[in-house]
């Protein structure tokens, strides 16, 4: 599998670069896990939006969704402009009923729903949820492909059942929204700290640290997580791509 990262700042994209996005590819296939803000415009530096084959959501919180709009219009307009046929596959849960009826559109993207104590199939991908600790129903998930496995936590505060979720996980894109000393803010998202513990509990390879903040040093960040986790740790970065 062959992780890209298109976008990995929290709340809102920093200039020139996007909130959550991540491609991953196995055998040609193109999955886009989340299409936050700003993801459309940095997503073209990979692929055009028509090259895609399915996209998840973790769920519908702007900073992980605002693009599925354009992402749907540059479908519409690929229909005329590069002859595009196809309907794109768009997967996300059915607890937020506005959210998941806005991924059907016309008849360039079809919402698809997922359960959360399901197991489903994407292409070459298996992949299996959990829901997390946020305010609105948010899903980590463990993707699998090639007997290699990614595990995302999507948006979440720390919580235990994430080390089982994430055991011997080949890289884990952890969010750490927050510095260490910052507990009392870190209610529905992980601390730097937490991460590195959740790293070295699930036994993971490598580390790969996401929904970064817009204050602070994030090597900070890094150095917090290694007082917990010995194994690689790694900063998400516009258009870091990790082979796993
Ligand atoms: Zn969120």
């Amino acid at each position: 599998m062959e992780l890209t990262v298109i976008g990995h700042w929290g709340g809102f994209p920093k200039v020139g670069e996007a909130s959550t996005g991540y491609l991953l590819e196995h055998e040609g296939f193109k999955l886009l896990i989340d299409c936050g803000s700003a993801v459309l415009s940095q997503l073209q530096y990979y692929v055009k939006p028509t090259e895609l084959h399915a996209v998840i959501l973790s769920h519908y919180h702007p900073d992980h969704v605002a693009d599925i709009g354009v992402l749907q219009h540059a479908l519409l307009i690929g229909k005329y402009t590069e002859g595009f046929s196809g309907n794109l596959p768009i997967y996300g849960h059915q607890e937020d009923q506005a959210g998941f009826a806005a991924l059907t559109y016309k008849n360039v993207t079809t919402g698809i729903s997922y359960k959360g104590d399901e197991s489903i199939h994407i292409g070459p991908f298996q992949i299996e949820f959990i829901k997390t600790l946020h305010p609105v129903p948010c899903y980590a998930m463990r993707l699998t492909a090639g007997g290699r496995t990614l595990v995302y936590t999507a948006d979440t505060a720390y919580f235990s059942d994430l080390v089982a979720f994430a055991r011997e996980a080949d890289l884990l894109l952890c969010e750490s929204n927050y510095y260490k000393d910052m507990k009392k803010s870190a209610v529905n998202h992980m601390t730097s700290d937490q991460a590195g513990q959740l790293a070295k509990a699930a036994n993971i390879k490598n580390l790969v640290l996401t929904h970064l903040p817009h204050f602070g040093d994030h090597e900070q960040l890094v150095s917090e997580a290694k007082e917990e986790y010995a194994g690689e740790i790694t900063l998400a970065l516009s258009g870091l791509k990790i082979t796993i």
